[in-house]
Order: structure tokens, then C-alpha cells, then sequence
């Protein structure tokens, strides 16, 4: 096909494919091993995982997580957020405290800090989209307790170079590997490499249950700060023979826990975890390559073969981008800008720095007064280089097809836009 001849679907042309492929990870491979597990918890009438009648699938699930990652603990939770928030807490983040965040995440990385009372400090992103070290090592002062490296779309983050950083200041880090369940980065699962890290099973991540999340850590403490938080400061586990020694002075925690309905389908989408990671990444490496004359500039990849199958890639300024990945979703692919092109931050709540409460930490309070301003152009790197992506979904469903669509579509794009 002469692709420069044809016009843009965008521009009333006909559109490469009509449908567009499916962009989902794990949801789209749920089938029969889900739902018979699933049965067999709502048959058994035992959802809840410290029930008499529980059949232990949350407990299982824990199992499968601390061994497929390597790390000592895992704790099922019930989102993402909740595995962020429990981590900060257990690893003794609190009021006052800097946690310093990418520009470039969802706002559930930045949402978990300001719960847990402490301030967000944004440090740009490279090439990677994921945090640049040596701006992490600017934004350090004598507050700052955590790094948060985020493994956005299934790139794992320069670990080595940022474990660097923290060792060398003495920070804690804590992954937020909720994009990248399945990564590896020199050879190792991301969510081994902190000291402790989160993971999500959020209906749009690598594997899922609706709702769900697992912080995962080698460190007894950690973990055992996090398993009473969850449960209500151990209101459960302290009689379920499960807590191993009586830890110290009891205090006050949440609700966050898994249900065993949520975690029988967790352990069946596990299961299916290395083939997802393994099938979007051949895919994704085949379509960069197919595309490699064009002149695109792929996202920077720490580790490419680690990876998770993401394809992003960046063009001269954010108003290209923008069309750019519109015209491809025009034409029936997937695609377009990550967030809208924009960092976090931009976020008006966070730009105005409001909480749920009136005044107190993190950002209103009189004791721990910050110094830190969020505005437009405050990690303008990250800015211009997110601004100027655009990412195609990866489904481990894509069909030859639809890989051969993809390729098309783009290099028939780029003629028109380039
Ligand atoms: C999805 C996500 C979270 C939060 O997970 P939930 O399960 O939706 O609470 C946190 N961080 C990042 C980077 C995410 O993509």
C-alpha cells in the first residue's frame, strides 16, 4: 500500500482497520480457571480471608507473589493505592517528611504521600519516563526520607543508578512497580529492588482483579507494620496464629484487606503473568523494529530486555504528538497521550495544595511548614518530553494482524505528519 497517497482517516480517509485491537493485559485473557476458582469461593459461601471458612486463596495468593518476586513478604491488599499508602506508613514515613515522586506517574503515587502526611517532591524524568537519578539527588534536603521510583508502562526505572542515590543519602525506597508487575531490570523482578514496593490488580494492569494490590518487602518489620495497619492495627491476624512474634505496642490501622473472591481470580491471572510480559514484549520489539527507519525517537529503556512490551515513542513538539496520536486512533489503533501529556502535578488539588482537611500536614500545617511550591514549568524537562509522547497499547491478544495494522498505521501517519 502506498501509504503516502492514501489520506488520513483522521481526514476522511479510510482508516487503516475499523476496529481497533483489544489494549487490555491480563482482563483480556480471563477465562475458564478464573471463573472456576471464583465459583468455588462464592459455593463455599467464604469470601473472607480470616473466615472459618476460608480456603485460604489470599493467603496462596501472598505465597505466589513473594516467590515469583523474590522478596521475603507479600501482602495482599485491596488497591494499589492502599499497597503505596500501607508501604509509606510501615517504612516510618509521616509529618514532615519529603517523599520524592517522578513529575510523570498517576496520581495515586503523589495521593498515597499527601495521606500518609508527608509532601511530594517532584524530580524530573529522562527519556525513560521514569526518574532521572541526578535529579533526585538536586531535590534531596535534610527532610527527605523516601524516593519513589514508578516503573511507568512496564519500563522498569534505572534501579541501579537510583539504589546509588539512596544508599549514598541514606533514603529509603519504596517501588511503585503498579504498571510493571513482571519486569525485570538486570535480570531481577521489579518490587525486589526497594524496601518494599507496590503493586496494583486494577482492572488495566498486567494481571487483575478488579481491585487489588500486594506490598511486597523483605523486611519483617515493614511487613508486619503493614499486615496490622491493613487489619485494623491486627484485629484479625493477632488471633489467627498468622503474626509470628508480638511485635510491641499495638496501634490503630485501617481496613485494606483482600477478599478471598478477589484473590482466587489473582492467583488464576498469576499464573498467566510471565506469558503476558513475555508476549507484549516480543510484540512490542518487533513493531519498534519494523519502524526503526522512520524518524521517531523511541523511549530511553534502562534495561530493554526486561521490559514489559511498551511502545513510546516522542516527536518535535506536543502539538505534533497530540495529532500524531490522534490520527493513529483514527486510523483503528490504540493510541494516543499517556495522562494527557502532563505531569502529575498539574492536578489542580495538588497545584493548590489541597487536602481533604482543612489545615495540618502536609501542606497547611504550622508545625512542619513546607517550602514546597507546585506550579506550570516546575520540572520543565519532564514536561516537554512527556508532553511530546505518544504510546500505543500493547494487548498480549494482538494478533499478526494487528501488529502488521499497527505498523502500517504509523508509518502511514508519519508520512502525512513528519
Ligand atoms: C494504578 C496505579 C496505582 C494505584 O493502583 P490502584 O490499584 O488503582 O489503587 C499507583 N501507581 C501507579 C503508577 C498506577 O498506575
Amino acid at each position: 500500500m502506498n501509504v503516502a497517497a492514501d489520506r488520513l482517516a483522521i481526514d476522511g480517509g479510510t482508516p487503516v482497520r475499523e476496529n481497533s485491537y483489544p489494549r487490555g493485559r491480563g482482563i483480556e485473557l480471563l477465562g475458564d480457571e478464573e471463573i472456576r476458582r471464583a465459583t468455588g469461593v462464592l459455593e463455599a459461601r467464604a469470601l473472607f480471608r480470616y473466615g472459618f471458612t476460608s480456603q485460604g486463596h489470599v493467603t496462596a495468593v501472598e505465597g505466589g507473589l513473594s516467590k515469583s518476586f523474590g522478596t521475603s513478604h507479600a501482602l495482599a491488599l485491596s488497591s494499589g493505592t492502599a499497597a503505596l499508602y500501607s508501604g509509606l506508613l510501615a517504612l516510618g514515613v509521616g509529618e514532615g517528611d519529603e517523599v520524592i515522586v517522578p513529575a510523570v506517574t498517576f496520581t495515586a503515587t503523589v495521593g498515597a504521600v499527601v495521606m500518609a502526611r508527608a509532601v511530594p517532591v517532584f524530580a524530573e524524568v529522562d527519556e525513560s519516563l521514569t526518574l532521572d537519578p541526578e535529579s533526585v539527588e538536586a531535590n534531596i534536603t535534610e527532610r527527605t526520607r523516601t524516593v519513589i521510583p514508578v516503573h511507568l508502562d512496564n519500563v522498569a526505572a534505572d534501579m541501579g543508578a537510583l539504589s546509588e542515590v539512596a544508599v549514598r543519602h541514606d533514603l529509603l525506597v519504596l517501588e511503585d512497580a503498579a504498571q510493571a508487575a513482571g519486569v525485570r531490570y538486570r535480570g531481577k523482578p521489579v518490587g525486589s529492588f526497594g524496601n518494599a514496593a507496590a503493586l496494583s490488580f486494577q482492572q488495566g494492569k498486567n494481571i487483575t482483579c478488579g481491585e487489588g494490590g500486594a506490598l511486597l518487602t523483605s523486611n519483617w518489620d515493614v511487613h508486619d507494620r503493614a499486615l496490622r495497619f491493613h487489619d485494623q492495627g491486627g484485629q484479625f491476624t493477632t488471633f489467627t496464629g498468622r503474626r509470628e512474634h508480638n511485635s510491641g505496642a499495638p496501634f490503630i490501622g485501617m481496613n485494606l484487606r483482600m477478599t478471598e473472591l478477589a484473590a482466587a481470580v489473582l492467583s488464576a491471572q498469576l499464573d498467566r503473568l510471565g506469558d503476558i510480559v513475555s508476549t507484549c514484549r516480543s510484540r512490542a520489539q518487533a513493531i519498534r523494529a519494523e519502524l526503526s527507519d522512520l524518524p521517531l525517537s523511541w523511549r530511553r529503556m534502562p534495561d530493554p530486555d526486561g521490559e514489559g512490551g511498551s511502545l513510546i515513542f516522542f516527536v518535535e513538539d506536543a502539538k505534533l504528538a497530540v495529532r500524531f496520536g490522534a490520527a493513529l486512533a483514527a486510523e483503528g489503533i490504540p493510541a494516543g497521550q499517556m495522562y494527557d501529556g502532563e505531569p502529575v502535578y498539574f492536578n489542580r488539588a495538588l497545584l493548590e495544595q489541597r487536602t481533604v482537611w482543612e489545615d495540618g500536614c502536609p501542606f497547611s500545617c504550622k508545625q512542619h511548614p513546607t517550602t514546597q511550591h507546585y506550579y506550570r514549568g516546575l520540572c520543565p524537562r519532564s514536561e516537554d518530553i512527556f508532553g511530546r509522547s505518544v504510546i500505543i497499547g500493547v494487548s498480549p491478544l494482538m494478533t499478526d494482524q494487528d501488529a502488521e495494522d499497527v505498523v502500517t498505521a504509523v508509518r502511514k501517519v508519519a508520512a502525512h505528519v513528519l
